[in-house]
């Protein structure tokens, strides 16, 4: 037997795909900032900010077959009425 150095040292790295795991859809918590312009995907209204009430708006990141496709915005109880398509927002 010729093996006395180990050689099993020498497999290839196979275990290293980092970021694998970012490329699912994925919701995020966040506060309506001043100036935002942007629709709730499921009422279709202004997520407006509105300087009396601190409204939190959820963010969504929207991938399919491990590609980003697009960002949709809801209020935040709008996320919850749709039963967080998206995952709990983080
Ligand atoms: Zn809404």
């Amino acid at each position: 037997m010729a093996d006395v150095h180990g050689r099993s040292d020498l497999l290839p790295n196979t275990a290293s795909t980092p970021a694998a795991a970012t490329k699912v859809s994925r919701a995020a918590l966040r506060p309506i900032e001043a100036g935002s312009y942007v629709d709730c995907a499921r009422c279709r209204e202004r997520v407006k900010f509105q300087a009396k009430i601190r409204l939190m708006q959820v963010i969504c990141n929207v991938y399919a077959d491990g590609r980003w496709v697009k960002v949709e915005h809801y209020h935040e109880a709008c996320y919850l009425a749709t039963d967080m398509p998206y995952g709990p927002p983080s």
